[in-house]
């Protein structure tokens, strides 16, 4: 049995909102101790779902269905999609704890029911979209990602908060000045492949910098949770640069997600998917900004 979330039935938002509130309204009306999951052999939904955790897998799992389910995340991704089937946007097959592109399609059926679209239908929770699941199927959200003004700047580029103050910390931790030469938000298209279109992604110049230099902003982004590598001119069409993706930014468009992905696996983030080619010594252990926050 497959659900086809590629090729949605057309709806309105007018329908998408009744809908919504319908569900809502059986909810609110139901006794409180009625299970909100359907299905008596599904495990049990958690009470609380960690919203870092479901980022961790929505950008770290491989969207192939099945092949493999992040570890800390799979119980919270499971709740999460046991509400989606709960609300008729996900199959029983897909119920699995692996947030692959069926779950994707899901969560970004969700986001529309809720009025939303571009970015804010990216798939992968929003603190909004993923209370209000919780409100209509049983859950609450712990550990909430937030990114702030999408209309904040550092060094002149548009970057959401989260991002400037992350480019903020890791300024303060080499001798001299981070600048931007691209920043986020560059697409209004939804179905835009570049890797800057959503949140959370930035370019940084690196002229002037010795190589030693350039690997230890390397190391500073990555230390504070950023997914980054100097990009070299036999790579592609581009002088060096660096080129970052804040992990667990909840606004990263599908391509930076899948440089999560390949980050995460020790990988470049190219479309060659080759090893990183960051030397070992100013290689980090993979974190993102709220863990590194809580030290
Ligand atoms: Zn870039």
């Amino acid at each position: 049995m497959t659900l086809s979330p590629a090729t949605p039935t057309p709806r309105t938002r007018r329908w998408l909102l009744s809908r919504g509130a319908v569900a809502t309204a059986a909810v609110l009306t139901a006794p409180l101790t009625a299970p909100a999951i359907a299905g008596a052999s599904s495990p049990a939904a958690l009470a609380t779902v960690d919203m870092e955790l479901v980022l961790l897998g929505a950008q770290i799992d491989p969207p192939k269905s099945g092949t493999g389910i992040t570890p800390g995340a799979g119980a919270h991704v499971l709740t999460v999609e046991q509400a989606l089937n709960a609300e008729g946007l996900l199959a029983s097959a897909y119920v699995d704890g692996h947030y692959g592109s069926s779950t994707v399609s899901a969560y970004a059926a969700w986001q529309r029911r809720l009025g939303y679209s571009g970015i804010d239908a990216n798939g992968i929770p929003g603190q909004t979209s993923l209370t209000r699941l919780g409100e209509s199927q049983g859950f609450s959200v712990t550990r909430a990602v937030t990114t702030g003004s999408r209309w904040d700047s550092y060094t002149g580029k548009r970057v959401n908060t989260r991002t400037r103050n992350m480019l903020a910390r890791a300024d303060t931790m080499v001798s001299w000045s981070l600048t931007l030469t691209q920043g986020s938000y560059t697409s209004d298209d939804p179905a835009s492949a570049g890797t800057h279109a959503g949140g959370g992604v930035v370019d940084l110049s690196v002229s002037g910098l010795t190589t030693t230099q350039r690997w230890r902003t390397v190391q500073a982004l990555r230390t504070i949770g950023f997914a980054a590598w100097l990009r070299t001119p036999d790579q592609g069409p581009w002088g060096y640069h660096i080129h970052a993706a804040a992990v667990s930014d909840p606004d990263l468009s599908q391509p930076a997600r899948n440089q999560i992905h390949d980050y995460y696996f020790g990988r470049n983030g190219l479309a060659n998917h080759a090893p990183d080619n960051t030397p070992t010594s100013y290689q980090v252990p993979f974190t993102w900004w709220e863990k590194y926050l809580r030290g």
